[in-house]
């Protein structure tokens, strides 16, 4: 359960690391800030899972869970930046 924020502070994104798979550095996904290739997921409480994106630990620190992108515009953006990774993708 969230806690109630009782005055503005810049609260940094949760996030956790990737569980469950073997390391692998070519499936690596890409932060959705910085783009530097992370195994941390954010863990936002008012995503389900499937709607986590990427976020590497420092840019979580910087930023703050309203700037994180949608799964599908984090994915477009992937796309877009290595194309050779989505063959048949427009
Ligand atoms: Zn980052």
């Amino acid at each position: 359960m969230p806690l109630p924020q009782r005055k503005r502070t810049v609260m940094p994104i949760p996030i956790e690391q990737e569980k469950d798979t073997p390391f692998r550095a070519d499936e690596d996904e890409e932060c959705c800030f910085c783009f530097k290739t992370t195994r941390f997921w954010t863990a936002l409480p008012d995503r389900k899972g499937g709607e986590q994106v990427a976020c590497c630990p420092p840019c979580s620190k910087l930023r703050t869970p309203s700037q994180v992108p949608s799964k599908s515009a984090w994915c477009e953006e992937a796309r877009k930046r290595r194309p050779s990774l989505y063959p048949g993708q427009p």
